[in-house]
């Protein structure tokens, strides 16, 4: 059975402070919430006091990265056994702003899963294409070479515990929407390849995630689809009212078996 998972990437927004009253507010809003699995990326500096706040309830932490190596000379990075002690239980790996501002390439996106699931982290791996590679009829290819790259070496046990993202480039904070079927037709060919790179148990059990514009507008109408286990949420997850609306859209539409 797939879970539904609904996670909020609260991207560079936010101060501790205002963290800490969004996080109070989700708590609030969702804590008697059944079925979803809940999980809130706030920035790293926010991460320890909105552990504080979630703590006990069924609200999980997750990063938004993190570095391969367990600890280093590193400038700057932050390790999966510093975000877990702190709490945090997922880490948020190859989103597209990464891949796209920052050079995280497949490579580091396959190192960072391995370290993840090292420090037990549930990994959140994030693919897509842009807006050129889909009109280019490209958009296939690309997700599978990212897959390729981000599963490489992976056993199917550390496979399963992935968390997977489809998050098309084009539709991440641009107010566009892949339609619900073009979102279900790419998470069907990620399974699809998950199947060819490992096996078919492990791609069958793997929740897959959409993310871009996603909003309480447009919510059920894609996490009805059979083969879209949640969502990964940017602009509407730093609201209260907006991230518990998708949150319940989601345990209205259901578990997959
Ligand atoms: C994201 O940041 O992963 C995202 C999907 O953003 P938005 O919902 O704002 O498009």
């Amino acid at each position: 059975m797939r879970i539904p998972v609904i996670a909020g990437n609260w991207k560079m927004y936010k101060t501790p402070s205002e963290a800490i009253i969004l996080a109070e507010g989700i708590v609030k809003a969702l804590s008697s919430l059944d079925g979803p699995e809940l999980v809130v990326c706030p920035p790293f500096t926010a991460l320890a006091a909105v552990g504080q706040v979630v703590a006990g309830s069924r609200i999980g932490l997750g990063a938004q990265d993190l570095h391969w190596a367990r600890e280093g000379a590193y400038t700057g990075e932050v390790s999966a056994d510093m975000l877990q002690d702190i709490g945090c239980r997922y880490a948020i790996i190859g989103h597209s702003e990464r891949r796209q501002y920052f050079g995280e390439t497949d490579e580091g996106v396959n190192k960072k899963s391995r370290a993840a699931l090292a420090g037990d982290l549930t990994p959140i791996v994030c693919v897509g294409e842009t807006l050129t590679e889909r009109e280019a009829g490209r958009a296939d290819a690309v997700v599978e070479i990212q897959l390729k790259g981000a599963l490489s070496g992976l056993a199917p046990e550390q496979v399963q515990r992935l968390i997977f993202a489809y998050e098309p480039v084009w539709a991440i904070g641009t107010g566009k929407t892949a339609t619900p079927s073009q979102a279900e037709e790419m998470h069907a060919h990620i399974r699809k390849t998950i199947a060819m790179l490992v096996d078919a148990e492990t791609a069958c059990g793997v929740r897959i995630l959409y993310g871009g514009s996603v909003k309480p507008e447009n919510a059920t109408e894609l996490l009805e689809r059979s083969e879209i286990d949640g969502a990964l949420i940017g602009g509407a997850s730093l609201q209260v009212d907006s991230f518990a609306a998708i949150a319940k859209a989601a345990q209205n539409t259901g578990f997959r078996v």
